[in-house]
């Protein structure tokens, strides 16, 4: 930057300066030659006062020498002459007035002269009179002698005082004029002095400094000023030099700077180059590449030697691209356009395409034209902008609400769907808080535990009920994450959501439904585990223990048998009332399913607090049910646990109340049982029961016994019926009684009613084959069997084909319990061996109660009256005439009727009378092992031979 120092010349140059000192000097002269000449004529007019008053004293002594003379002379008688007193007088009016002496101007005599002057003037007229006076005296008379002689001496002393007065004043003027000379001299040496001081400063002081100026200068330092300049061309050539030097100074500064910028662009242009993460290329006229940089050189596989030494820019494009690229850098070349950006594809060593983007613009280089640019890879940013769209798509058109905010949680943008849910647009919303939304239902511990979790870890789930626009309520499910910036900061928090109100009020519904009882609104089993868990929680806090009691209505299903299951479900739901009403509310009731029902109550102080209530629950179930036009009485046993003393889990104390409720049924009903560890025993029995069963199958410890069924009217054996036979090691013949509920509750009965199948379906094919071609076997299936999907029909008819045996021979017997209870599957099953041929028989008939109705509905062929009805058979019982009545009954209905139990003549009579078909029982045969049953068939079949 050059400063140009702007010279504040003044209006006096030098020349006129020195002009004007050189006039001053000869002013200065010509004052002291005029002072000079001041002096002397000043002097000379002292000495022709001095020389004149000197004549006027000798004129005195003349006067004085004549008075004396003429006074001789009188007494000699000659007369004074009187030729001096007109001098004395000219003289004095000399001195007085001045005027012209020796022909030269004299002036007055000086003031303080004048006083002598007239003094010695007025002396002189009083001699005068002195002297007229004697003179005129008479000769002789002397007496004015002394007066005379009085007035010579003054006037002579008077003219000595005017000489010396002169004289002292001719000394002084001496004395003034040696000072004056003095001072003249004084003033002139101070004045040299000034110019001299003058001519320094202004002259020789800046001359010295631009010497040493300029020798800086040729040293090279620029920097050096002048200052203090003077206002004149010293100062002008001073301010020229300072403007130089400055001026020099910036051309070098400028200079250094621009040597300094250029190796900057040229180290950052390298520096570019080497470490951008853009490809930098140049190219010339020809369109070849005669610089490329490694990133270049990397993003198209080739070394940068090859691509720098004219490699055509041709091909690192597809054909058809370079056209076009071609005719935009012959554009550029030509100079009709200075830049371009594009994108477009391009090819790499390897064949493989990529996306870039090119920045070129026209440069010169060596002199030609040339190009000089960068290509970016934006394949990447592609797929990303590709993404990116999806990603935008998906915001703009899913059902999800989309919403971001700031680190504050003020909105900053949302998605359609946001205003599809809420109602509010992205103009009501942006730039707001979203607590607008807030319904209220969630309290300030909800938002700060959500924040909480939102600042420890970045995200937040779940539900909040939130307000619509239109104030309608509804329940968002929200997912919030959290966007940081590389500074962990936040950037943002998304938060997205559904509407799921209607969801949670279907889950809701479900929970409910899968919480509670349909029939009776009470918690169900899944419910009551977990209020049984929070008691159990609860009374691990409190120390006091809570008992769980275990209800189950004493033969309901009788009630539901007789009177159909409307009213069962009437009776069950009036049974769940008064349990609520025999409990506190904070007691929970619930109902485990069918006629059992559970109680927990909590926080006993004694384990004897719960046997009133127990007591209370036992007198409310029996109270009298009013169901549709009748009355039903019924009862409930009910078994007791505490927690913890009975069981230290859910489990455990569930069964141990079982376990009691059992112990109170045993006892005989409509009462209630603590539990005892007793009880468990019995259960650990059944437990190694089961096991022992299991170990059974195995071993082949079971095997069958065939009870013959006999023709009521021939006596001939032309049915049996399988029973199975468990010898077990250590207890020797165990009943099936004993065993089949238990394989049945473990599911065990299942194989084990198959192999029973099979090994008597072999034995009936066996026994056709040899004695009785007619034969036909039934075999017991429990409910279990038919419900299992483990058990499929097929594999029996299947069985039954592999055996060659008619389907009609074997006969399954059903007890009231599988029509009852027959779901799809026992339906199904039981179908499929009916369409197959396979018959059914009803066991136990008369001890539950089966209507009429599922006999028709399930087809049954035989029907087997209980042997408790048989047993009653007698001379004029009861029995004798309902037995009947089944008989006829079952023959209308087109079934034949087997009589169970017999074991007397009279019981067989009675029953053939009755018109029964077919007998079984002791008094016919006990049930007995295949060999001997072959040895009957085989005797029987003799028989008829
Ligand atoms: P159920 O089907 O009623 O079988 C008849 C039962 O009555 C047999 O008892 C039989 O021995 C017994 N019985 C026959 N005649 C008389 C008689 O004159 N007087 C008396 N007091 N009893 C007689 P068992 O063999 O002890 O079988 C008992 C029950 O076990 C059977 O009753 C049946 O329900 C079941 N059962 C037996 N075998 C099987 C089987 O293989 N599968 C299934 N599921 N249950 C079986
Ligand atoms: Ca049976
Ligand atoms: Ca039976």
């Amino acid at each position: 930057m050059s400063r140009h120092v702007k010279a504040p010349f003044g209006r006096l140059s030098l020349h006129s300066k020195v002009l004007s000192i050189l006039a001053f000097l000869a002013l200065l002269a010509l004052g002291n030659v005029l002072a000079m000449q001041l002096l002397l004529q000043r002097s000379d007019r002292i000495a022709s006062s001095l020389n004149l008053a000197g004549k006027m004293r000798m004129l005195s002594q003349h006067i004085t020498l004549d008075a004396l003379a003429w006074q001789q002379n009188r007494l000699a008688g000659a007369h004074p002459a009187h030729s001096h007193d007109a001098e004395f007088s000219a003289a004095y009016r000399l001195l007085r007035q001045g005027g012209s002496y020796d022909g030269q101007p004299l002036p007055a005599l000086h003031a303080q002269l004048q006083a002598p002057l007239q003094t010695l003037y007025t002396q002189w007229q009083e001699h005068q009179q002195a002297l007229r006076q004697y003179q005129e005296a008479p000769h002789g008379d002397n007496a004015q002698l002394p007066a005379l002689l009085h007035s010579n001496t003054q006037l002579l002393e008077q003219a000595e005082q005017l000489m010396s007065a002169i004289a002292r004043y001719a000394d002084q003027a001496q004395e003034r004029a040696r000072w004056s000379s003095l001072l003249l001299f004084a003033v002139d040496a101070l004045v040299l002095l000034l110019i001299y001081l003058a001519l320094v400063r202004r002259i020789l002081q800046p001359m010295r400094a631009m010497v040493q100026m300029g020798r800086e200068i040729s040293a090279g330092n620029y920097s050096v000023r002048l200052t203090d300049l003077p206002s004149n061309e010293l100062g002008k050539l001073g301010y020229t030099m300072n403007s130089s030097a400055a001026h020099i100074e910036q051309l070098l500064h400028d200079l250094t700077q621009e040597h300094a910028e250029l190796a900057q662009t040229q180290a950052m242009f390298s520096g570019l180059a080497e470490n951008s993460v853009a490809g930098i290329y140049m190219l010339n006229e020809a369109v070849e590449i005669i610089y490329v940089n490694e990133q270049m050189a990397q993003m198209f596989g080739y070394p940068a030697t090859q691509l720098a030494a004219r490699f055509p820019l041709r091909q690192l494009f597809p054909p058809e691209v370079y056209t076009l690229i071609h005719e935009r850098v012959q554009e550029r070349l030509q100079g009709q356009t200075q830049r371009a950006r594009y994108e477009r594809s391009a090819l790499r060593a390897d064949g493989s395409a990529m996306e870039v983007e090119i920045f070129g613009s026209a440069t010169h280089y060596a002199g030609r034209p040339a190009i000089i640019g960068m290509m970016v890879d934006i394949s990447e940013r592609k797929r990303a902008e590709i993404t990116s769209k999806r990603a935008a798509l998906v915001y703009e058109h899913t059902t999800e609400a989309m919403v971001v905010t700031d680190a504050r949680g003020v909105v900053q943008d949302i998605n359609p769907a946001f205003t599809r849910i809420t109602g509010y647009s992205a103009a009501e919303i942006l730039g707001r808080r979203l607590n607008i939304l807030n319904s209220g239902r969630q309290d300030r511990a909800f938002y700060q535990a959500m924040w909480a979790s939102l600042h420890e870890h970045g995200n937040w789930s779940g539900d909040i009920h939130n307000r619509r626009k239109n104030g309608e309520e509804f329940i968002e499910r929200l997912t919030i994450t959290t966007s940081y910036n590389e500074d962990r900061s936040i950037n943002c928090h998304i938060g997205l959501f559904n509407d799921v109100t209607e969801q949670r009020q279907r889950e809701a519904t479900i929970w409910h439904q899968a919480h509670y009882d349909a029939l009776t609104q009470l918690p169900n089993r899944q419910m009551f585990q977990q209020n049984l868990l929070r008691a159990m929680e609860q009374s691990r806090h409190s120390g006091l223990p809570f008992a769980l009691v275990f209800i189950d209505l004493d033969l309901f299903k009788e009630v539901n048998d007789t009177f159909g299951h409307d009213e069962g479900d009437e009776l069950l739901r009036q049974v769940s009332q008064r349990l609520q009403a025999c409990v506190r509310s904070s007691d929970r009731v619930a109902r485990l399913g069918g006629d059992e029902f559970t109680l927990l109550l909590q926080d006993l102080k004694h384990t004897e607090d719960a046997h009133p209530i127990c007591r209370k629950v036992l007198r409310a179930i029996a109270q009298p049910y009013a169901l549709g036009n009748t009355t039903v009485n019924i009862s409930a046993s009910v078994g007791l646990t505490f927690f913890p003393r009975d069981g230290q889990d859910g489990v455990t104390l569930l069964k141990n109340a079982d376990l009691a409720m059992y112990a109170a049924k045993d006892k005989g009903r409509n009462q209630f049982c603590e539990f005892a560890p007793a009880m468990q025993q019995e259960a650990q029995n059944r437990r190694l029961l089961l096991r022992d069963i299991q170990h059974g199958i195995d071993e082949q410890q079971f095997t069958l016994h065939y009870q013959p069924i006999v023709d009521m009217q021939s006596g001939r054996i032309v049915k049996a019926e399988t029973l199975l036979r468990w010898n077990h090691p250590e207890r020797g013949l165990v009943s099936p009684m004993d065993f089949i509920p238990m394989a049945e509750e473990s599911g065990l009965i299942v194989p084990l009613g198959d192999w029973v199948l099979r090994q008597a379906c072999a034995q009936l094919a066996q026994w056709r084959a040899q004695w009785a071609p007619d034969f036909e076997l039934s075999v017991n299936v429990s409910p279990v069997q038919l419900h299992s999907s483990e058990q499929q029909a097929q594999a029996w008819l299947h069985y039954l084909d592999s055996l060659a045996l008619p389907k009609q021979s074997l006969v399954i017997e059903l007890t009231e319990r599988v029509l009852l209870e027959a779901d799809r599957e026992s339906t199904l099953k039981l179908g499929d061996l009916q369409e197959a041929g396979i018959q059914l028989a009803l066991d136990d008939f008369g001890t539950g109660y089966s209507s009429l109705s599922y006999l028709k509905r399930f087809d049954i062929d035989y029907l087997k009256i209980d042997r408790s009805f048989i047993n009653q058979l007698g001379e004029d019982s009861e029995d004798n005439a309902l037995c009947q009545a089944i008989i006829v009954m079952a023959h209308q209905l087109n079934i034949r009727v087997i009589a169970e139990g017999v074991e007397t003549q009279q019981q067989h009579d009675i029953l053939q009378r009755a018109g029964c078909d077919f007998g079984q029982g002791y008094w016919y045969c006990k049930p007995i092992p295949a060999a001997d049953f072959s040895a009957r068939l085989q005797e029987q079949s003799a028989l008829r031979s």
